[in-house]
């Protein structure tokens, strides 16, 4: 079988590792088929599903995650564990495994249409060729569910994010969100320094690489301070945002990952559930079940349940007073220094 995959990210690059008995042609539209941006929270079922692939990633392990207010005042520890990885070293550890594809980069799919039980895809480079299946692999804004004509489209999910690292330590051994009006940190202890994110409801400022960190001076777990240790270019920013659909393609054209449902990164699901795409295509490809089968379910839940937790994360004003009211029953005191 020979499938062509668009989009070098960590969905398709899974898929990718998935089908190394296979012949694989991966299309990576940037130059580079690096990991982008900072860390990355992976829970058990995905790094399993890695190991079942034969991508091993090292990451800090983590027994939970705490929701806390803004002074840092910290709920019990929920979620499910997982691994804090460093996404350069997610990315690295999945080129590794795929290193048997074939890998096209600064290379997009020009046109595609249905051949002999196959599709015939033509690459911006100018190569034409004829495969059994193609996977678009290429995230939020995929172009090949474009060109299928599928309605999904990207929607602004009212916040706007920025993620850096500091080489500094959290005051935490484990993943910590703090919850402010219309603000939100997440401070993410790695195997070497701290992964940061922020969001806030109100528009970013012109120079919008940088983060406006005097919003958040007031919260607590020494965040001002790790804050401000990030180099300010170090920082990446962008919206936040969802697809307002899902549509997972057709049998010898479908869709994973991102492509597919992107979801808000509320519940830190996005990179799981195209690792968890991924091994199940490359098992329905192989001849074991139907693609999505209850992957759509399962992914149009998640999508609900992120949306709701990203309603709750970055409530403003009296909706905000509310609910800090509601968690500070149940908080404990602020963590010293
Ligand atoms: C702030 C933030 C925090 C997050 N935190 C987490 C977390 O903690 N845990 C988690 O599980 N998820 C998290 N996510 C979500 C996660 O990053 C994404 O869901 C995940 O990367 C999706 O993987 P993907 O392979 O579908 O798409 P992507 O990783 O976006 O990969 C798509 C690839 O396709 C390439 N491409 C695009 N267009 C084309 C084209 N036309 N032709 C060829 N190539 C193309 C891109 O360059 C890219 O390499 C977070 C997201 C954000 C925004």
């Amino acid at each position: 079988m020979h499938v062509l995959v668009v989009g070098a990210g960590i969905g398709g690059l899974t898929l990718a590792s998935a089908l190394r008995e296979h012949r694989v042609t991966l299309v990576e539209r940037r130059p580079e088929a690096t990991g982008i941006g900072a860390g990355l929270l992976l829970h058990r079922r995905a790094l399993d599903a890695l190991e079942r692939v034969g991508v091993r990633v090292s990451g800090r392990p983590y027994p939970g995650l705490s929701l806390g207010l803004a002074d840092g005042r910290l709920l019990p520890l929920a979620a499910k564990p997982g691994r804090a990885v460093s996404r350069p070293a997610l990315h690295a550890a999945l080129l590794r495994a795929a290193a048997h594809a074939n890998l096209h980069t600064s290379c997009v799919v020009e046109t595609f249409d249905d051949c002999d039980g196959g599709v015939r895809a033509t690459l911006s480079s100018g190569q034409t060729l004829e495969v059994d299946v193609m996977v678009g692999a290429d995230g939020l804004g995929s172009g090949v569910r474009r060109q299928l004509g599928l309605p999904a489209r990207r929607r602004y999910a009212g916040a706007t994010c920025w993620r850096g690292i500091t080489q500094q330590e959290s005051p935490h051994d484990h993943p910590v969100e703090l919850w402010g009006d219309g603000l939100r940190i997440g401070i993410v202890p790695l195997l070497e320094g701290t992964y940061l994110y922020l969001t806030s409801t109100q528009p970013a400022p012109p120079e919008r690489s940088t983060p406006p960190l005097a919003r958040f001076d007031h919260f607590g777990c020494d965040a001002p301070a790790l804050l401000r240790s990030v180099p300010p270019s170090d920082w990446a920013h962008h919206d936040l945002e969802e697809l307002d659909t899902h549509s997972w393609g057709h049998p010898r054209v479908p869709l994973l990952g991102d492509a597919a449902h992107g979801f808000t990164p509320n519940l830190g699901e996005g990179a799981a559930q195209a690792i968890l795409d991924a091994e199940h295509l490359a098992a329905c490809l192989q001849g074991a079940g139907r693609y999505p089968g209850a992957r759509r379910g399962r992914n149009r839940r998640i999508a609900l349940a992120s949306r709701w937790m990203g309603a709750l994360g970055q409530a403003t004003g009296g909706a905000a007073r509310l609910r800090d009211t509601v968690l500070a029953m149940f908080a404990t005191a602020p963590a010293q220094a």
